[in-house]
């Protein structure tokens, strides 16, 4: 669905774009980097409200940005020998590190969205694998479900024991907000920030998380010391869900 609102943040970000590309063009200086593509920039294009979201060279997202770093100190480390679930793979520098392991699945519930290869179809809602996978990762995807507290539990069966559930959601400062599929598209957009969202996460997501079974370490790049999160331009909070049994660590 095109609204007035996709279309205005859709035209911001094509004119910082450029502006970027101009200074660049004009020799400003690189001296910014990106941790999903290796590449120094001079700045980042503004999306929304975030005046340093897109990367010039790769358009990587803050939040790809922020995995990226992680994967980078080794404070996240990617199972490869393992299996995956990718839930909606639209950030391609996941999709490599990703695609590294023994069993890679990306997924979504509508799999033609996607140029990634065998893209497998899931509901979520649906999902019925048991102690499956070493990790799943989903950015953006909860606050699209119909009922979350399933799904989180759904998410919970189908990883090993000991396996971990990389969970991003758009956060506001105040208490979640639930809604639904009855609402009408533009009274979703106008609460909760886009027509297909059903609810609107606060901090106490990770309530929900912990109430699924998951033992819960929660990573917000604001803890991250003010020069490296200057210099990537990393924002957004990482819920690092972890099921709990099997090896203490890997
Ligand atoms: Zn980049």
């Amino acid at each position: 669905m095109i609204t007035v609102q996709r279309v205005a943040k859709a035209v911001g970000k094509h004119l910082t774009r450029t502006a970027l590309k101009l200074r660049k063009a004009l020799g400003a200086r690189a001296n910014r980097g990106c941790p999903a593509c290796g590449a120094t920039v001079v700045g980042f294009f503004r999306y929304g409200d975030n005046g340093e979201w897109g990367c010039p060279e790769c358009g990587a997202s803050p939040r790809e940005r922020l995995m990226n770093w992680l994967m980078a100190q080794g404070t996240l480390t990617v199972p490869t020998d393992g299996a995956i679930l990718h839930m909606a793979p639209n950030e391609a520098s996941l999709v490599r590190r990703f695609a590294a392991a023994a069993d890679y699945m990306p997924a979504d519930l509508d799999p033609s969205r996607y140029t990634v290869p065998n893209m497998h179809r899931v509901d979520l809602m649906e999902l019925a694998d048991t102690d499956r996978y070493d990790l799943f990762y989903a950015s953006h995807v909860m606050e699209h479900v119909p009922d979350d507290m399933a799904v989180l539990r759904n998410i919970l069966r189908a990883l090993k024991p000991g396996g971990e559930a990389w969970l991003i959601v758009p956060l506001w400062e105040k208490p979640t907000e639930d809604g639904s599929f009855a609402m009408p598209p533009r009274e979703r957009e106008r609460r909760f920030g886009q027509w297909d969202h059903v609810r609107q996460y606060g901090p106490d997501f990770a309530d929900r998380i912990r109430a699924a079974g998951f033992d819960l370490e929660e990573i917000d790049a604001a803890s991250i010391d003010v020069a490296t999160r200057h210099f990537y331009a990393l924002d957004d909070r990482l819920f690092r869900a972890r099921k709990p049994g099997g090896a203490a660590s890997r």
